[in-house]
């Protein structure tokens, strides 16, 4: 078994499409353990996605993840790093397979409705910086 982070982004959350989107991560055999609605701070996006605080596209991705509510919660399951990777599709709607989230929901390559973690070290301090080991029930 293992965990990943999974965000639906505000984009989502915007058009009131959370179900649909839990509904196909637990059709890839994904299950939720854990789940909350929260609104990103400017500081709290910034220092979520500091990985990418050299790339051009960072600005508008804080903005962005702060424009609204989020859905962060935890996946578990078989290999949940890349199934759930799998269902997100690829980073741009435009390039994502048919049946993924992006490419059916998805708005924009930075308005792309979902985060997942990237690997085994990123899944673990990403579920760290928005859930304790308590808020977590598998
Ligand atoms: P995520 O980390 O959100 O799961 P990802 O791992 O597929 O997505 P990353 O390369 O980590 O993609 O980029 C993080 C996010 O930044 C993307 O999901 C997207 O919203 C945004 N992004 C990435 N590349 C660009 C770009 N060239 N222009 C605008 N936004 C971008
Ligand atoms: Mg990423």
């Amino acid at each position: 078994m293992e965990r990943t982070l999974s965000i639906i982004k505000p984009d989502a959350t915007r058009r009131n499409i959370c179900g649909k989107i839990v509904a196909m991560l637990e059709a890839a055999g994904l299950r939720v353990v854990a789940q909350k609605r929260i609104h990103l701070s400017r500081r709290e996006a910034e220092q979520f996605y500091a990985v990418h605080s050299e790339r051009p596209f960072f600005d508008e991705l804080c903005i962005f993840m702060c424009s609204g509510p989020v859905t962060v919660q935890v996946l578990e399951g078989h290999d949940a790093i890349a199934v759930n990777r799998e269902v997100m599709g690829a980073t741009n709607p435009a390039e994502a397979k048919p049946g993924t989230i992006r490419k059916e929901l998805a708005v924009s390559l930075t308005e792309n409705s979902v985060h997942g973690s990237d690997g085994p070290d990123t899944a673990a301090q990403e579920i760290a910086f928005f859930f304790s080991e308590i808020e977590i029930v598998g």
